[in-house]
């Protein structure tokens, strides 16, 4: 942020706003966490926010301080169509375009409100008052930890927003092993933990409450792995039937994509999950080194991201999308393997 938009935040700040917070669809630890901690923090400089998700979140983001006063703008539908039209003041994280938080879109549109946006995304698009946009963090949350320290809040981060950050950056470096994982990365981490984030407990809070029926997917989707070494990619597929069978909840298919990178040689890795209500495929894709599935996502599936890790969409069947999907390698080959 330059020091004219800290000097409009402060300014906003100063007196009391209608604050709301909304995270992307489908929130990760990274947007989730960077909402909790940026409330906590707003709260203690004597604002009100109320968090807004488009849909629910994973069960293992469920016990993070504060993440019961979250509203599910699916579930508290008309309170929260109150709510964005009234507010002052509307945070968006962890996102760079409107249309990532679905249906509640159009009414973000429609809102009176002032924008500010805290995102690491590529391309992020022009609707905020003020946009604090930098592609090379490793997450919304180290941004957030940022932004407080523009405001020279340092000294006010609580446990609890500790606790909010940490999960965030954690998340969404591999546990800190990403490329974009910088020293000031770890600084801002080292700053969290003395602050009171318990980076033991966090780990496993998130990582370690597999439930049997979770592992047994991973078997699945494992066994469904094709590997196409001549582009040096792998993919996964997960039918709905599979995803019934092993009593599918919203994230229990987080990280599975990453299975893939570990394969020596291989440098991109997609994830197909039928999504039977919503009639589409949804598509993870990473990749490791220059090979961007930020371009390949947009440019052939209706997506985006960041150079490494972005997600899409198909809207025909799982068979007709995987075909496509190879046939699209054929082009690429040169970029894949050089
Ligand atoms: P994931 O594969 O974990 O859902 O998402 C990977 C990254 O791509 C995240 O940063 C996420 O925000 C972004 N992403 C996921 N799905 C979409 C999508 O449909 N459109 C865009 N523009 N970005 C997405
Ligand atoms: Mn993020």
């Amino acid at each position: 942020m330059n020091s004219a938009d800290i000097a409009t935040v402060k300014t906003l700040l100063a007196k009391p706003q209608k604050i709301v917070i909304v995270p992307h669809k489908n929130p990760d630890g990274d947007a989730i966490g960077s909402c909790l901690g940026l409330a906590k923090f707003l709260e203690a400089l004597g604002q009100s926010p109320v968090i807004i998700a488009p849909n629910d979140y994973p069960k293992f983001l469920k016990w993070i301080p504060g993440n019961e006063g979250i509203l599910n703008f699916e579930r508290e539908n008309s309170q929260s169509k109150r709510l964005i039209e009234a507010a002052s003041l509307i945070f968006t994280l962890d996102f760079n375009h409107l249309s990532r938080t679905g249906q509640m879109e159009s009414f973000l549109e429609a809102a009176t409100a002032k924008f500010i946006m805290i995102d690491h995304h590529q391309q992020p698009s022009d609707y905020a008052l003020v946009t604090y946009s930098d592609v090379s963090m490793s997450s919304t949350c180290e941004m957030v930890y940022n932004f407080i320290d523009y405001l020279e809040g340092v000294p006010d981060i609580t446990k609890d927003i500790a606790t909010s950050l940490y999960v965030g950056i954690m998340t969404d470096t591999g546990s800190f092993k990403y490329a974009s994982t910088t020293s000031q990365t770890h600084r801002v981490v080292a700053n969290l933990i003395d602050k009171g984030a318990e980076n033991m407990q966090i780990h496993q809070n998130v990582f370690d409450n597999n439930t049997p029926a979770r592992l047994h997917l991973l078997g699945v989707a494992l066994n469904n792995l094709v590997i196409l070494e001549q582009f040096k990619t792998a993919y996964i597929t997960m039918s709905q039937e599979e995803l019934d069978r092993h009593n599918y909840s919203k994230g229990d298919t987080e990280g599975f994509v990453n299975y893939g990178l570990t394969l020596e040689g291989i440098i991109f890795a997609v994830i197909f999950i039928e999504n039977r209500e919503e009639g589409i495929i949804k598509i993870s894709f990473r990749s490791i080194g220059g090979f961007s599935v930020n371009e390949f996502a947009r440019e052939h599936f209706n997506g985006g991201g960041h150079t490494n890790a972005a997600g899409g969409r198909s809207d025909i069947t799982m068979e007709e999308t995987t075909i496509r999907f190879v046939k699209l390698l054929e082009k690429y080959k040169d970029k894949l393997t050089q």
